[in-house]
């Protein structure tokens, strides 16, 4: 049934009528005929294929269960057996604005280990000018999950030819209001406009800051909002954009970032094809060499953080 090449990292499965073939632990399903394709959904595939691997057949570094933080979704409505990327360890879907809201609950509810996000973006904040009624929307999306968060919400200082930055404001204030009412993390998206941020948290949250949680998105920020951002209650998750950067300063932050408040995302659009697990596993994989760490030990203290502010695992 699971057949390997002697280094491991190439290996093949076969389930019912389709072949699995897993080169360095990307998994890419080769169905024989469309019958098989119909007969067999992903989610079937998937879980076929995970009892069928024993864990030591794994190419080490690649076994361990990895939280998506902030990863988005297309505006048409998934389907059940259509989940666009293996099953890594859950994910926070984070919408953009109205339109994708109701993607984001039908994957959230057919797409094991999901958890839903809703928010107006900044890029997007022009569409809370037209009147009240998508901040009734957004209350009645969050109010019929409970586990649902609000996000992606925030400020973006480099982008005001989309929204002013009074429109952006409004529109990030009232989310954190509505958030802070309810009780839902955040996940915050944020560019220059730091002070401006940090400001709106303490207006919104007033006492209650530092008992709050949320997650700063890619934070890219100079080095002195870290501690003052973590002080509130933030968690900070890193995702390609550090990477792809390759900068000094990307490094220096990574090494910066607490430990104990570390997350990885993928911040992919999950349509069919895209892989956001993978880039999950170079994100660690870089992070820990920008501190000193092993790899392992790293993925295992960033699901740690991730079961703890998703309420699962033994985080
Ligand atoms: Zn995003």
């Amino acid at each position: 049934m699971w057949k390997g090449n002697s280094c491991g990292l190439f290996s093949q499965i076969h389930v019912n009528d389709s072949e699995w073939i897993v080169p360095d632990g990307q998994i890419i399903i080769w169905f024989k005929s469309a019958t098989a394709r119909k007969e067999n959904g992903w989610e079937t595939l998937i879980n076929a294929f995970y009892e069928n691997v024993k864990k030591s057949d794994m190419p080490a570094g690649h076994q361990e269960p990895l939280f998506d933080a902030h990863c988005h979704i297309g505006e048409s409505a998934p389907h059940a057996d259509e989940q666009p990327s293996r099953p890594g360890g859950g994910r926070l879907l984070c919408g953009l604005g109205t339109a994708d809201w109701p993607a984001v609950r039908q994957a959230a509810a057919t797409w094991p280990g999901t958890v839903a996000a809703y928010g107006v973006h900044p890029w997007r904040a022009a569409e809370t000018a037209a009147g009240m009624r998508w901040l009734a929307d957004l209350e009645a999306f969050l109010t019929t999950d409970a586990r649902a968060w609000a996000g992606e919400i925030g400020l973006d200082g480099a982008r005001t030819r989309d929204a002013d930055e009074a429109v952006q404001e409004k529109a990030f204030r009232l989310q954190l209001r509505l958030a802070a009412r309810l009780d839902r993390s955040v996940n915050l998206h944020g560019v220059t406009a730091w002070d401006a941020l940090v400001r709106l948290l303490d207006a919104e949250y007033g006492t209650a800051a530092g008992e709050k949680t949320f997650i700063v998105h890619s934070f890219s920020g100079p080095f002195q909002y870290i501690n003052p951002l973590a002080d509130r209650g933030a968690y900070f998750s890193v995702g390609p954009l550090a990477w792809r950067r390759g900068s000094r300063v990307q490094t220096e932050r990574a090494k910066r970032l607490p430990l104990d408040r570390l997350l990885l995302e993928s911040d992919a659009f999950l349509v069919p094809g895209v892989d956001a697990i993978a880039d999950l596993q170079k994100t660690v994989a870089w992070l820990a060499g920008a501190r000193s760490m092993d790899r392992a030990e790293l993925a295992g203290i960033i699901q740690e953080n991730a079961g703890r502010l998703f309420g699962y695992g033994n985080g």
